[in-house]
């Protein structure tokens, strides 16, 4: 079968791969439809792996003989260890991330167990490939709402920093919580228009200021933006790091200060579970409109290694890879 292939740091080849096979009872061979090309690709691509290894986690599929399309859950968790126990399948010490360090979606075939596919109905079958990422972003909101309790005011103004799919998603879901009662600033450090902002009526802020906010989601991974939250952050207040921070890189704040502005840190690693994918299922098949303009450019699997290795996605959108383009 055709694959996108990485072999090592910057290296992704279109290969004729070997088809998978069950290795399993309770897997499936499923036929891949859309992949979504997140930024983990691109840093996974520019880092190297120490196998070869097909990426792509977001990952809409089919399955022969059954009608409709099915998204896949890639964090492929044991069930049985002190983590899946509490719920916490993200860090299971037998977890397998299929597109990560197992093979995933960047192929015309992929294995994966039956009860890791859910099944979704959506006019445009390719807006699938938010499943994933926003089943993410449902479980960071919720440690943010978390979060928010230990606050002293149960109206607080939260800014994101980030407009990119990340952040789009957090504002999203933060937007439409029954159980969030502040506001939503925004804050993008490029100058590149975010037409989803208007749709939702929230805020864009050119130059933020400090001891405005008193939740602030760094959502761009970026070390600039952890320092800005950190930052701009009023005492008592909450900073969730939900951007994947770079490797090697120090939280940019002292203890001393972190303690004296009393500021609480809350992260949110990952999270696709049966419950997240429900949720994130229903939020949009209730609002296909809106996650229909975060699709950004559908490209063939030829072109994927390009665009991991040039890293340029229409700002604020996924590109998207059609398996039969
Ligand atoms: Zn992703
Ligand atoms: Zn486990």
């Amino acid at each position: 079968m055709r694959a996108a292939v990485l072999s090592k740091a910057n290296q992704v080849d279109i290969r004729d791969f070997p088809e998978p096979s069950k290795t399993q009872d309770n897997e499936v061979i499923a036929k891949v439809e859309f992949v979504g090309v997140c930024k983990t690709d691109q840093q996974l691509t520019a880092a190297g792996l120490d196998k070869d290894c097909i990426l792509g986690h977001e990952v809409v599929c089919s399955l022969p003989n059954q009608k409709g399309h099915f998204a896949l859950n890639n964090e492929i968790s044991c069930g049985k260890c002190s983590y899946c126990l509490e719920g916490l399948t993200s860090h299971c010490i037998n977890l397998q991330e299929l597109g990560v360090n197992e093979h995933g979606g960047y192929a015309e075939q992929i294995c994966a167990p039956i009860n890791s596919l859910h099944p979704f109905e959506f006019s445009n079958p390719s807006l699938g490939v938010l499943i994933e990422p926003l089943s993410c972003a449902v479980r960071g909101v919720k440690r943010i709402l978390a979060g928010v309790n230990i606050l002293a005011t149960s109206r607080p103004k939260v800014l994101v920093i980030g407009g990119g799919i990340s952040g789009t998603l957090i504002t999203y879901l933060l937007n439409h919580s029954p159980n969030f009662k502040g506001e939503i600033k925004v804050y993008d450090i490029t100058k590149e228009p975010l037409p989803w902002l208007n749709k939702l009526g929230i805020e864009r802020i050119e130059v933020p200021e400090p001891n405005q906010a008193h939740v602030v989601v760094e959502c761009s991974g970026s070390p600039g933006g952890l320092a800005t939250a950190l930052d701009l952050v009023r005492k008592g207040g909450l900073v969730c790091i939900y951007g994947v921070p770079k490797q090697g890189i120090s939280l940019p704040i002292s203890p001393h200060e972190l303690f004296m502005r009393e500021i609480a840190v809350v992260t949110s690693f990952a999270g696709a579970t049966d419950e997240t994918i429900a949720a994130a299922i229903a939020s949009i098949k209730g609002d296909e409109a809106f996650f229909e303009q975060l699709l950004g450019r559908f490209i063939p699997l030829e072109k994927l290694p390009i665009e991991l290795t040039n890293w340029s996605p229409q700002p604020g959108t996924r590109t998207v890879v059609d398996l039969d383009a």
